[in-house]
């Protein structure tokens, strides 16, 4: 397995398990080489969003970066307030201009915000934007299990990923099994804990142990759930540090060591309440 390696989404698109994620990196330079160091570096998959403001960066980094375009898998979300059926038709235009794609690999939800009621409607957008062929999947992001079965009542076409926040200290098994048993992918954010974590003694105990770095063992993990991961790093040696992750196994003992480590802790908002 490499940076290339995939694994097939319900709808038989395949998505590589691991993602450069772009939250928080800044529009301009520094996306742009972020980007190209890391598709130098062999990813082949880039999630970026609307509310991160780097999605030109992105498109003009794919573009400069002379990978052809099939090889890549692009992600891009819906921000909450554009939220709705027509807001959100409008809004994915946006962000495809500012991507300057003609499809983007995957569109999401990014937050359910039940308390606008309005994730159904914005989803009936994502339904048509796929019967359009303007994107190749469709799926949701912060999803909860309660979100999830209110959605799946009325999707004609069901998600095929749930991105969430996902890592040791917040591992939420039963998400996981209920995306499982539903054929939803689950796709990790913050998989490094946004590096506050790294030197937590489990995690550091098992890398040192392996002759490996805490960053990578956190994506091993992932990537033994069966979870799709997305480090994001602007340093080229981290950026290369996160793709060496398909050389070594964590044993059953070291799985079962790091799963111990749940607290329910979540570095971002709770998806209940969040409506920013
Ligand atoms: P991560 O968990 O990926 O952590 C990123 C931080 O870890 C950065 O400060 C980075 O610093 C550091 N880091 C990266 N690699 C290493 C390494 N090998 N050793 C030490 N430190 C390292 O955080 P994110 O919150 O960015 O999550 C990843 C991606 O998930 C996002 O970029 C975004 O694409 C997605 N996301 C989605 C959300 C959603 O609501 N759907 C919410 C949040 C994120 P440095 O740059 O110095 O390497």
């Amino acid at each position: 397995m490499d940076l290339r390696s995939s694994v097939e989404l319900n709808n038989g698109l395949a998505i590589p398990w691991v993602g450069f994620g772009v939250f928080q990196v800044p529009p301009g330079e520094v996306t742009y080489r972020s980007v190209i160091m890391a598709l130098e570096a062999g990813y082949r998959h880039v999630d970026t969003a609307s509310i991160y403001g780097n999605e030109k960066s992105v498109g003009e980094a794919i573009r400069a970066s002379g990978v052809p375009r099939e090889e890549l898998f692009i992600t891009t979300k819906v921000w909450n307030d554009d939220q709705g059926y027509e807001k959100t038709l409008k809004a994915f235009e946006a962000s495809r201009a500012r991507l300057g794609l003609d499809r983007i690999d995957l569109y999401l939800i990014h937050w359910p915000m039940p308390s606008r009621g309005l994730f159904k409607d914005t989803y009936r957008a994502l339904e048509k934007l796929y019967r359009d062929g303007l994107v190749r999947s469709i799926g949701v992001s912060n999803f909860l299990v309660h979100h999830l079965e209110e959605l799946l009542k009325t999707a004609e076409v069901k998600p095929v990923i749930n991105q969430v926040e996902f890592h040791p200290l917040l591992f939420q098994p039963k998400l996981l099994d209920f995306c499982r048993r539903n054929d939803i992918r689950l796709e990790a954010w913050s998989p490094l804990t946004r590096g506050r974590f790294l030197d937590h003694t489990v995690i550091r105990g098992i890398a040192e142990r392996l002759g490996k770095t805490s960053a990578q063992v956190l994506l091993r993990w992932d990537l033994q759930h069966e979870v799709v991961t997305l480090p994001r790093s602007t340093k080229e040696n981290h950026i290369k540090e996160n793709a060496r992750i398909f050389d070594f196994e964590l044993s059953d003992e070291d799985m079962k060591a790091l799963n111990s480590l749940d607290e329910g802790r979540r570095i971002g908002p709770n998806p209940d309440v969040f409506a920013g």
